[in-house]
């Protein structure tokens, strides 16, 4: 397949694959929020965000009801956002400190945003099936970016679906490295490196589970990794 990342945007949009989703997505963009209740939902699947060169990318969980599910663009309008791109312009990978909406003129250098599963799931919790739906759409991503040199999962699903995807993409064998913030995994030769962080979500930078400092120190340590063995 002459695959590109337009076509796979065009598909994700269009992708109606997983019933009980496409209904939550959809209900959630009739009903709304209050606050936003002036707003015209996305209430479809999101695709993946920024530079499609990128050394770096970075794979959430799936859009959040009110965030990405209502602005279109992934970690776009909500908590877990704001605290993502805090960091990602604090580390020189974002031209600005805020994701508020499509239009706001957000920018990311070497860096591509995307998630495991590309439709709003009640609770946050895609099933079993729904993500091995949407894995296709994650595997097709990764083979795109042939830049990268290191991909960051945003919390144990993220984890758990590139651990996953790997075999396919890289043609290795699955990593068995456990989660844990800061956790890395080398693929081999000419491979990214699997790296984790906790979740941005409120209950986690709420709580100072995940500080702004701790996530951004672990973005110098990636960027290190790669700039390393660029000079070398
Ligand atoms: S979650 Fe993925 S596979 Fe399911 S409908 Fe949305 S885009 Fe399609």
């Amino acid at each position: 397949m002459n695959d590109s990342f337009d076509r796979l945007r065009r598909e994700v949009v269009a992708c109606v694959r997983c019933p009980r989703l496409v209904r939550y997505r959809e209900r959630v963009a009739v009903e709304k929020k209050r606050e936003f209740r002036a707003e015209t939902y996305w209430g479809r699947g999101v695709p993946g965000f920024g530079d499609p060169s990128a050394r770096l990318v970075a794979v959430g969980l799936a859009p959040a009801a009110h965030g990405s599910n209502r602005t279109g663009r992934v970690f776009t309008g909500d908590r877990s956002a704001a605290f993502l791109v805090r960091g990602f312009h604090a580390a020189g990978l974002a031209n600005q400190p805020t994701s508020t909406h499509g239009g706001d003129g957000l920018r990311y250098t070497d860096l591509y945003l995307t998630a495991a599963v590309r439709c709003a799931p009640p609770d946050n919790r895609p099933s079993p099936s729904e993500r091995s739906n949407c894995m296709p759409y994650l595997d097709r991503e990764l083979r795109l970016l042939t830049n990268a040199r290191a991909i960051l999962a945003l919390g144990g699903f993220a984890w758990d679906a590139l651990r996953d995807a790997v075999p396919t993409v890289y043609g290795v064998e699955r990593p068995s490295t456990p989660f844990a913030h800061g956790a890395c995994a080398p693929l081999g030769p000419g491979r990214p490196l699997l790296w984790a962080s906790y979740h941005p979500s409120p209950q986690n930078t709420n709580t100072g589970k995940l500080t702004h400092a701790m996530f951004v120190g672990l973005l110098e340590r990636i960027r290190a990794s790669y700039s390393e063995s660029s000079s070398s």
